[in-house]
C-alpha cells in the first residue's frame, strides 16, 4: 500500500525528455510526467537508439508525417512498464517491452488493402529520448511485444529499423541466390546487406567513406564498391555480375537523387529496384522510359513497417540471428544526446548509439 503510494506520488512529477524546438534545436528539460488515460502504457525507458530518421528530423526541425516542434522525439526504444491505465490486461507493471512507434488503425481502405504501413491514421508515438514515454492504446494493442528474458534491450530496440529493412527486402521478392546491391552504409543499408545476406543473397555493397569499405564487409557484403575508388560506380557494379547484366536486385538506401538514378542503372533486365531511401522533398529524378520499358525493370518505393514485419524483425532478435552490438557501438546518457546528434551531422560518430535515460 505504501509502496503503491509513493509510485503515485512520483508519477505525478517530472521526467527529463529531450524536446524538439525546430532545426538542430534540441534541449533536454524537465516535463511533466505522461498521465494515463485507460488502454495506454507508461513505459521507464531503459535504451533508446539513434536513427537516421531522428538525424532527418534533427537537422530539418520537423517531419510531415511523425512530427511537428515543439516536441518529445526518439522513436527507437524499449524499457520496463512503469504503470498500465485502466482496462490493460496483457501487461503488468515490471514486465519488460518494446513499444514500436507507430500502429495502423485496422479498418481504413489501406489497411483492408494488406497494406497497413500506408494507413490513412497511422498512429505515430515520439518521445523515446526520455526518462519514461507513453504508449497510446492503440499500439499497445498492436505493436508492443513482451521481450524475453535473454534478450537484452538494446537488441529489442532494434526491431523499428529491422522491421522497416525486411518490408523493404520482402518486397523485392529476391530470392536466395540472387544478386542483391545495396547503396549506402548507414546503419538501415548495412541493416539491409546482413539480412540479405542471412536470405542467402549475394552482396554487392557501394559505398562512400573508407571505413564503410569494412563495415559492409562485416555486415556480410560479399563485394565493395567505394565510389571515390571508381570512375563509374554504375559499371564497376556491372563487372561484378554475370556477363556485366547488372544485379537482379538493387536497394537504394541513401535518399539522394542520384544515388536513385544509380540504382536503374545497376539492375538487371527484368530486375527490381526498391528506393527505400526517403529524398528531399521537391526532389526529383529522370528515367530512361526506354530503357524501363523494354528491360521490364519494376520501380518499387517502400515506407516503414506493418505488424507482421514488426513479429518478424523481432523474431530474428529473440533467434539471435541480429546482434545489436553490431549496431549500437555507442553510449551514451540523456545529458549527451546534443552532441550524439552533433557528431551524427559530421558523420564521425557511431553506426547507432544507445542512449541510456537512467544514467547520469
Ligand atoms: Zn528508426
Ligand atoms: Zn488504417
Amino acid at each position: 500500500m505504501l509502496n503503491q503510494q509513493r509510485k503515485r506520488e512520483s508519477l505525478n512529477g517530472t521526467m527529463k525528455a529531450a524536446v524538439l524546438y525546430g532545426k538542430e534545436d534540441v534541449k533536454i528539460e524537465k516535463v511533466p510526467i505522461p498521465r494515463l488515460e485507460p488502454g495506454e502504457v507508461l513505459i521507464k525507458v531503459q535504451v533508446a537508439l539513434t536513427c537516421g530518421t531522428d538525424l532527418k528530423v534533427y537537422q530539418r526541425g520537423y517531419h510531415a508525417r511523425m512530427i511537428q516542434p515543439p516536441a518529445l522525439f526518439g522513436h527507437e526504444l524499449a524499457g520496463t512498464i512503469e504503470e498500465v491505465g485502466a482496462g490493460v490486461k496483457e501487461f503488468r507493471r515490471g514486465m519488460r517491452v518494446v513499444a514500436l512507434n507507430s500502429a495502423p488503425c485496422g479498418v481504413c481502405f489501406f489497411c483492408s488493402k494488406k497494406q497497413p504501413n500506408l494507413c490513412e491514421d497511422l498512429l505515430f508515438n515520439n518521445g523515446a529520448y526520455a526518462e519514461y514515454i507513453k504508449v497510446p492504446r492503440r499500439i499497445v494493442e498492436v505493436n508492443m511485444l513482451r521481450i524475453p528474458d535473454k534478450v537484452s534491450f538494446e537488441a529489442a530496440a532494434m526491431c523499428e529499423p529491422l522491421a522497416c529493412v525486411l518490408h523493404g527486402l520482402n518486397e523485392t521478392h529476391a530470392e536466395r541466390g540472387d544478386s542483391v546491391v545495396v547503396i549506402g552504409a548507414g546503419p538501415i543499408g548495412l541493416m539491409f546487406m546482413q539480412v540479405a545476406k542471412l536470405s542467402g543473397l549475394r552482396v554487392i555493397a557501394v559505398v562512400k567513406r573508407d571505413e564503410q569499405v569494412k563495415d559492409a564487409r562485416r555486415f556480410g557484403a560479399d563485394e565493395t564498391i567505394q565510389i571515390t575508388a571508381v570512375d563509374d560506380p554504375i559499371t564497376a557494379v556491372r563487372a561484378l555480375t554475370p556477363k556485366k547484366r547488372g544485379a537482379d536486385v538493387v536497394i537504394e538506401a541513401v535518399g539522394r537523387p542520384q544515388a536513385w538514378q544509380w540504382a536503374v542503372d545497376m539492375v538487371r533486365k527484368g530486375g527490381t529496384v526498391n528506393f527505400f531511401g526517403g529524398c528531399a522533398s521537391g526532389t526529383k529524378v529522370e528515367l530512361d522510359t526506354q530503357l524501363l520499358h523494354y528491360s521490364q525493370i519494376t520501380l518499387k518505393a517502400t515506407f516503414h513497417h506493418t505488424p507482421e514485419m514488426v513479429r518478424k524483425a523481432f523474431g530474428l532478435i529473440t533467434q539471435n540471428k541480429i546482434h545489436s552490438a553490431d549496431y549500437v557501438t555507442g553510449e551514451a546518457p540523456l545529458s549527451h544526446l546534443k552532441e550524439v546528434l552533433r557528431k551524427m551531422v559530421d558523420r564521425s560518430g557511431q553506426i547507432k548509439t544507445a542512449i541510456i535515460p537512467g544514467r547520469n
